[in-house]
């Protein structure tokens, strides 16, 4: 420990030198050095806090350091810190039991990898060996991941420069009401609509090649989309009726973030594969993987799996992710998420909304809010054009930064806040958070045409 730099300013000196960032021109960043955090808090070497209204990647959901989990790996780091993926050890069956027993239906197969974008790929892959067929359907509002397929799959511009190996992956459009492609005028017609062009897409592909539909329950980095009441089971239903296999992505919406424990409970659907990663152990240790169907299952009862992760179900993953779990269980995390979204969070948001005319939109339940930032609430004109960059996204780099400065850590996407605090927020953290928001959208509301 003696031999890390102390100050803000050498630990920043030093990540410049070595450390290569993702989604990053290297030569134009500034990261912020992070000395600790605690709760629903980070500070950097100068004594700022913030308040973690992004947590993270979403993906404290427990917060930061929960006495519990930090000691369920220090136990385990003493007992065994790692075995191969081919030996039965207790916590690796103990985390895939409580994955199994919270996921919905039959989803009682857990293959565990180092994060999301590993569970969509492994997802995929189990998908087309079961159906023997090459083709994915993926929504365009979408994030995936960023290897191979799961970037492929991925429908926002990040997509853009990987898009030459996107071979059997084709892209829909899914509901959002406030930006309808399909011109709806209400949430049942853009459902309807939704669900007839997903049926068209699937019939002009050829159904007998479609391995898979896969969806975000709740679609996140790309917008924090809630799906109108019987999209899923529509989808659900499709998937049946041609044999397809319907996955669901729950990386960003499992384990809390939309006070359920997997966002698929609203709505009581039962996807054959769910992919889950962030919350199952809220990243303390990088972790992911898959919930799999009897029948999928089944598959490879009798032929090989072909794939695997040196690191697959990794026992300090797996510690922390019985501790979370048992944590969530314990403490009435889930609960208490549901409770803040519905009461505090949302009014909250909206109260904001009405009161400041850069919010075209608020969306979202439990900790999982988005608030479309627009220039003209009348024509809904983004508050910066789509996939800005430099200074066409100068008033969202503006808005972002006033909510820096007030105190709390934003998540921001394209022309949007993201809203999603870890679910162990209290109520006094939630005010404060609202009112450090309050100030920031003047920012915002500046740049307003309407
Ligand atoms: N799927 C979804 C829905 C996600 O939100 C993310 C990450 N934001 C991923 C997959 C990829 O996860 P990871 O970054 O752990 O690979």
């Amino acid at each position: 420990m003696s031999t890390l730099p102390a100050t803000g300013a050498a630990v920043k000196a030093a990540d410049r030198r070595h450390v290569f960032h993702s989604w990053s021109a290297q030569g134009l960043i500034d990261p912020l050095a992070v000395a600790g955090a605690e709760g629903s808090y980070f500070w950097d070497h100068d004594g700022n806090r913030y308040l973690d209204f992004s947590s993270q990647l979403v993906n404290t959901n427990i917060g930061h350091q929960h006495p519990k989990v930090v000691a369920a790996i220090q136990e385990q780091a003493g007992r065994l810190c790692t075995i191969a993926p081919g030996f039965a050890v207790d916590v690796r069956a103990e985390a895939a039991r409580l994955v199994a027993e919270r996921t919905p239906g039959d989803l009682d197969k857990i293959f565990f990898t180092n994060g999301g974008a590993e569970a969509v790929e492994n997802a995929v892959r189990m998908a087309r060996l079961h159906t023997g067929r090459p083709k994915v359907l993926s929504a365009y509002r979408s994030y995936h991941g960023a290897t191979a397929a799961a970037i492929n799959l991925t429908g926002d511009p990040r997509r853009w420069p990987s898009d030459t190996a996107s071979a059997g992956v084709v892209h829909f459009w899914g509901p959002f009401l406030y930006r309808s492609h399909f011109h709806a005028t209400g949430q049942e017609q853009e459902c309807e609509r939704a669900l007839a062009h997903l049926e068209e897409v699937v019939a002009f592909e050829g159904p007998q090649t479609v391995a898979a539909i896969i969806l975000e329950t709740v679609v996140g980095t790309a917008g924090v989309l809630v799906p109108p009441a019987g999209y899923l089971a529509g989808v659900r239903e499709i998937c049946d009726r041609y044999g397809i296999v319907f996955i669901l992505d729950e990386v960003m919406s499992g384990f809390g973030r939309t006070g359920a424990w997997f966002a698929a409970d609203h709505w009581r659907v039962t996807p054959d594969l769910l992919t889950f990663a962030k919350g199952v152990n809220s990243g303390y240790v990088p972790l992911g993987g898959v919930a799999i169907s009897a029948e999928i299952a089944a598959t490879f009862d009798k032929r090989p799996y072909p794939g695997g992760l040196t690191y697959s179900g990794h026992p300090l993953a797996c510690a922390s992710a019985v501790a979370t779990i048992n944590a969530m269980a314990e403490e009435g995390i889930v609960e208490h998420a549901a409770h803040l979204g519905e009461h505090l969070l949302g009014p909250g948001l909206r109260e904001l909304a009405e009161r400041h005319p850069s919010v075209g939109e608020v969306r979202g339940l439990g900790v999982f809010w988005a608030l479309e930032l627009v220039k003209d609430r009348t024509t809904r004109e983004p508050l910066v054009p789509y996939n800005a960059a430099g200074e066409d996204n100068a008033p969202m780099a503006a808005f972002a930064a006033a909510c820096r400065k007030g105190g709390l850590w934003p998540f921001v996407n394209m022309n949007r806040l993201h809203v999603v605090p870890p679910c162990t927020l209290t109520e006094d953290e939630a005010r404060a958070g609202l009112a450090i928001l309050d100030e920031a959208l003047t920012v915002a509301d500046a740049h307003t045409t309407g």
